[in-house]
Formats: C-alpha cells, sequence, structure tokens
C-alpha cells in the first residue's frame, strides 16, 4: 500500500505567531479526528520552521521546507543548508518547484545537487514537476515530465526512491484557481510511474507516492484523489487556513 500523503506548501505566507496560530488550529483538528492512513506534512517558510517544528513535537503532523542549498555552510549570502532546516526540525523538503525553477532559474541540474544532497542527509523530498501551459498545448505535456524526471533524479539508486515522492504540478494549474482535471492528472501520474520503471526498475512506479498539485481546494479533492494513481496533493493556497486544509485531509481519508 502507497502512503497517503496531503502536503501544504506555505510559500512566503505567515510570521511566525501566524504560523504557530495556523498549526494549532490543524493540531487540534487532527487529535480531535487522526487521520487513518493520510500522512500530513506542513512546508512553512524557514523563519517559523522551528517555532512550528516545536509546536508539533508530539504530534503526527510533519515539518518540511521548501528549498534548501547543496552546500552544508559556506560563502552562500541567503541561502539555507540541509543541515541547517534538520536542526530546525525539518525532515520533508521541496524540491524543484516551478516557482523556484520560473524565478529562480533552477534547472535539473540545481535541482538533481539539492536533491542528492537532501537524500544525503536523509531528508524525505516531495519533487515537483510539471509543464507550462504552452508546453501542454503543444502536447509536449509526456516529453516535459520524462525530461525532469530523468535529468532532475540523475544518478540516484533505485534505494533514494524509497525517501522521494513526485508531486505532479502542471505550472497552469498553480495558483491559478484552474485544477487539471482527474482524468489529466490520472493520465500524467500514471506515466510517471512508466517513466519510473523505465529509468530505475521495473515494478518501482507502483510503489511510489505520487502527488497531485494545482489548484487543489475542498470542492475538487475528492475527485482528483479518487483517481487511482494520485496518493495525495500538495497544496498551496488552501493550506493556508485550516479548515479549508482539513477538509482536503479528510477527503484523502475517504477516497479510496
Ligand atoms: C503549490 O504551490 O505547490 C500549489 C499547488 O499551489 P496552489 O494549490 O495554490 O495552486
Amino acid at each position: 500500500m502507497r502512503q497517503k500523503l496531503i502536503a501544504g506548501n506555505w510559500k512566503m505566507y505567515k510570521t511566525i505567531p501566524e504560523a504557530l496560530q495556523l498549526v494549532k488550529q490543524l493540531r487540534t483538528k487532527m487529535e480531535k479526528n487522526p487521520p487513518a492512513k493520510t500522512k500530513v506534512v506542513v512546508c512553512p517558510p524557514f523563519t517559523a520552521l522551528a517555532a512550528v517544528s516545536e509546536t508539533l513535537k508530539s504530534s503526527a503532523i510533519g515539518v518540511g521546507a521548501q528549498n534548501i542549498f547543496w552546500e552544508d555552510e559556506g560563502a552562500y549570502t541567503g541561502e539555507v543548508s540541509a543541515k541547517m532546516i534538520k536542526n530546525a526540525g525539518a525532515k520533508y523538503v521541496i524540491i524543484g518547484h516551478s516557482e523556484r525553477r520560473r524565478y529562480f532559474k533552477e534547472d535539473s541540474q540545481v535541482i538533481n545537487k539539492k536533491i542528492k544532497t537532501a537524500l544525503a542527509h536523509k531528508l524525505h523530498v516531495i519533487h515537483c514537476v510539471g509543464e507550462t501551459l504552452e508546453e501542454r498545448e503543444q502536447e509536449l505535456t509526456r516529453d516535459i515530465v520524462l525530461n525532469q524526471v530523468e535529468w532532475d533524479l540523475k544518478n540516484l539508486a533505485v534505494a533514494d526512491l524509497k525517501n522521494l515522492t513526485i508531486a505532479y504540478e502542471p505550472v497552469w494549474a498553480i495558483g491559478t484557481g484552474r485544477n487539471a482535471t482527474p482524468e489529466q492528472a490520472q493520465e500524467v501520474h500514471s506515466f510517471l510511474r512508466e517513466i519510473l520503471d523505465a529509468l530505475f526498475q521495473p515494478g518501482v512506479g507502483k510503489k511510489m507516492t505520487i502527488l497531485y498539485g494545482g489548484s487543489v481546494k475542498p470542492e475538487n479533492a475528492a475527485a482528483l484523489l479518487s483517481q487511482p494513481d494520485v496518493d495525495g496533493a500538495l497544496v498551496g493556497g488552501a493550506c493556508l487556513e485550516a479548515g479549508s486544509f482539513w477538509k482536503i485531509i479528510q477527503a484523502s481519508e475517504k477516497a479510496g
């Protein structure tokens, strides 16, 4: 059985007091009604990582960061290392988010280095892939995700995949309110499993947790999460409020 996972990417939102308010509300909901099958992870900004981790120490909610640099320390102004986020309590890290690719020009070479560093530090990687609208319209979705998986995960071993979750996030669906249809998500997720089989080892694809991300909301979560190859969601906007994030967690619990 694949692990179901609902992860919240807070992006550049929430001061420390706001972050603590949100996770305390979420923790209360989780304690009243603990999810039986769904792992829940929150990824606050770096500034709130330590405080959030401390608050969630004895809870079932995991904590992740949204990025790392590939060196452990050094003269890299403004960067934060894997060692630092671990020390602040993170066990997960999002790598390759389309906003990092787009605004910070992260390419597969950079993403590959970051993934290897995260894995070397025993962090669980949430690796994002996905095509732009233009690429989808040109029917390049398969080529794009194949290319991203192949180069971002270059030289990883099959054993590394245990600590890696892929998030299929079509760029045109992120923060736009326009989600992929459940069928579109299913098609790419199933293709991602084929890619993993071909690149790593036959059979490995069906063991991997693959998330969908892109305008997941309480209203569309059930349909997306009921697809056979959709194991969970990476949620942006709707994770910033405990009530809507909780509804998505409940949709995961009810799905398949
Ligand atoms: C994201 O940032 O990974 C994301 C999917 O955002 P949203 O849910 O707001 O589209």
